[in-house]
């Protein structure tokens, strides 16, 4: 069933209406970055026309109406993916910000040398690098869990990496290079089952981040029935603006962590012999935020609910089974993950020619796709290829575009045999 009226929907999205290379535009490359509403460009615009003044410092009342909007987008964030409150919302620059802190003031807290770090096959390289990093500094050691060929994580190895030394396992909810959904719910139980307490406080196992990036635009999260500790995610790939992201992190597990970062807002008191620190959220949040970011996103997300997610998601998934059926049709065409639950990610190569000559060919015809290796170099290695062509989509996608996509590829396997 479709529920998604697409050319309602893509007249909201003025960038959809260009042409490239004098065709009309068809965006796949929604994994990078997704396009943005009117709604969301209008917010931002007024902001800076309207609204503009720095918050939680002021007592004049732009300052005071802008630090309500910002501490309402919060709320906004906070309902979306339902936590528990909004102070658990941390405003970042982004999933990697996101990651970077958990990394270093959890590092700095819970790891010791010898402590044991698990990620998966799949990850972005913003969930491996900031992990190398602090093992590296802590003397704690990384562990990765294999995939299978389908590129499905592989839970009995999983279970076999978990001991009394795991202190934190961080996942990608879903693969942005393979599509994969992660059985995350599943991977959380067993953490919580297998790890026996690690001596910090009683009862306590390892910590749980989930990398929600490819995730959010896509399907429903909610972080309490999941029970995850921390989940990081962007704006810019929820038809938000770039530069802004969220951590979510359970009240506790926050109020327990170190400042990431030191400046404005985050202290309570300073003198040069002793800071004190700021309550929730705002111990994290030094500094000036991008406080247009924030309104943007929560534009972005009264977008998306309107819409409803279950309806993008089913219609991402008639998307993605078309796209499949129709470019396994193309000769020579292997697709890259093909797990059995997967997100609108259709990762492909073809016998005989390069991903980018595909990319370059098809990009003269105003399609717009991703090729290389995804900032998952480590995963491509795994497959033994240098990288893929990746089409992403998203829910202003249509039948047609994939059409017009496959027709494309078609023509350009042509011309490179
Ligand atoms: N994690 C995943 C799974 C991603 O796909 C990406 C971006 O592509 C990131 C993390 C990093 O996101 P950002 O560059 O917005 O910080």
């Amino acid at each position: 069933m479709n529920f998604i009226n697409s050319d309602k929907i893509r007249k909201d999205f003025p960038i959809l209406h260009r042409q490239v290379n004098g065709k009309p535009l068809v965006y796949f490359d929604n994994g990078a970055t997704s396009q943005k509403t009117q709604q969301v460009i209008d917010v931002i615009n007024r902001y800076y026309q309207h609204e503009n003044s720095n918050i939680h410092r002021g007592i004049h009342t732009l300052s005071q109406e802008a630090t309500d909007a910002y501490e309402k987008a919060r709320t906004t964030v906070q309902q979306f993916i339902n936590a528990q409150h909004s102070h658990e919302i941390i405003f970042t620059s982004g999933t990697t910000g996101s990651i970077n802190l958990v990394a270093s003031s959890f590092g700095k807290k819970h790891l010791q040398a010898g402590d044991e770090i698990i990620i998966s096959t799949m990850e972005h390289h913003s969930n491996i690098v900031p992990w190398q990093l602090i093992c590296e500094e802590k003397e704690a050691i990384l562990k990765v869990i294999p995939i299978n060929d389908k590129g499905e994580l592989r839970i009995d190895e999983f279970k076999k990496l978990l001991s009394n030394k795991t202190k934190l396992v961080s996942i990608t909810h879903v693969s942005n290079t393979l599509g994969t959904i992660n059985p995350v719910k599943e991977i959380i139980k067993i953490v919580r089952h297998h790890t026996p307490p690690s001596g910090e406080k009683e009862g306590e196992g390892a910590f749980i981040l989930i990398d929600g990036a490819q995730a959010v635009p896509h399907t429903k999260v909610d972080v309490q029935a999941l029970d995850c500790d921390f989940y990081a995610f962007s704006g810019h790939k929820m038809f938000g603006p770039t530069g802004v992201g969220i951590l979510y992190g359970k009240e506790a597990i926050l109020n327990e962590l170190p400042p990431y970062q030191g400046g404005g807002d985050m202290i309570k008191t300073v003198t040069f012999e002793k800071t004190t620190y700021n309550e929730l959220p705002h111990k994290f949040e030094a500094g000036t935020p991008n406080i247009v970011g924030g309104l943007g996103l929560a534009a972005a997300i009264d977008y998306m609910n309107n819409i409803g997610i279950a309806n993008i998601e089913a219609y991402e998934h008639e998307l993605l089974s078309y796209a499949t059926e129709k470019i396994k049709q193309i000769e020579g065409v292997r697709i890259i993950g093909e797990a059995a639950n997967k997100a609108s990610v259709l990762s492909f190569l073809v016998d005989g020619t390069h991903p980018s000559d595909i990319g370059m060919i098809i990009d003269k015809l105003g399609i717009a796709i991703r090729t290389g290796h995804h900032c998952t170099e480590p995963l491509m290695n795994r497959f033994d290829i240098p990288g893929t062509a990746r089409a992403s989509f998203a829910f202003y996608n249509t039948f047609e575009e994939i059409d017009i996509f496959i027709n494309a590829v078609k023509r350009a396997v042509k011309m490179l045999k």
